[in-house]
């Protein structure tokens, strides 16, 4: 089965239809994922725990150069650009020098595409690093992970490598004050036998109850539309996808 991988640190752009025309960062490997969660429905693959100790992250310089390289060709064919954004095999805020890349996006972008957005892809997961809150309170688009409304969805879903507490990361995402999108992907299925559905009732009136407690400036709904590792999950009807909009709507948030 293959899955999606990006071969540079800087591709596409691509035609993204939340972000309009997005060209991505990619702070993690160039031929396999690394990441502090394995999302059962990832559709880079499946984490290879043993992997993530040995990778040299890209460095700030490296960045920098294949970004502005990147943004003046487009410049010079007159493209057009909605959003660099940080996403690519894995998760961005690992780079131990996210911070400083963040700072120093802002500043290329804005010298070549000023009305263009910056915009964020995480898990959440390094929420705790004051560094990186500081960096995803600068971007137009903090678009954080949020799978599920109970610790052992998300735990099933996610698969964290690390003890996933929901009532820290709740406070984590209160702590942006409303400066953030929750991100939340749908779907059912089974993963070693045990039945996954984040669309059940009860789920889905937790997820609201938590929104209202996150208060994020939107939220965004999607499902598979990709190869996932696991194979037994289906992706979600559009009549369910359009009855949580209806839900959302009714609770006052934007989407
Ligand atoms: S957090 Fe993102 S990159 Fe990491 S395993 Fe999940 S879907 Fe894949």
């Amino acid at each position: 089965m293959s899955f999606l991988l990006f071969e540079e640190i800087v591709f596409g752009p691509v035609l993204s239809r939340r972000l309009g025309v997005s060209l991505g960062i990619n702070l993690l490997p160039t031929n396999y994922k690394l990441c502090n969660f394995n999302c059962i429905y990832c559709e880079c693959g499946w984490t290879y725990k043993n992997k993530i100790k040995n990778f040299k992250f890209p460095s700030v310089e490296k960045v920098k150069i294949a970004l502005e390289k990147k943004l003046s060709e487009m410049v010079n064919n007159n493209s057009k650009l909605d959003s660099i954004t940080f996403a690519g095999n894995g998760e961005p805020s690992l780079h131990p020098d996210f911070e400083e890349i963040v700072d120093n996006v802002i500043k290329i972008k804005n010298k070549y595409f000023e009305k263009s957005k910056i915009s964020v892809l995480s898990n959440a997961s390094m929420l705790h690093k004051h560094s990186v809150v500081s960096a995803l309170k600068k971007v137009d688009n903090n678009i954080l992970k949020l799978d599920g409304a109970f610790e052992k969805t998300i735990c099933k879903i996610n698969k964290p490598f690390y003890n996933f507490n929901l009532k820290k990361l709740l406070k984590q995402f209160k702590s942006f004050e409303g400066n953030l999108i929750i991100q939340t992907l749908f779907l059912k299925g089974f993963h070693k036998n045990e039945e996954i559905d984040n669309t059940k009732d009860e789920e889905i009136e937790e997820w609201l109850n938590l929104l209202k407690i996150i208060k994020p400036k939107k939220v965004m709904i999607y499902t598979i539309a990709r190869n996932t590792p696991e194979i037994n999950l289906e992706k979600i009807d559009d009549e369910k996808i359009k009855e949580i909009y209806k839900k959302l709507q009714k609770c006052g948030f934007n989407f």
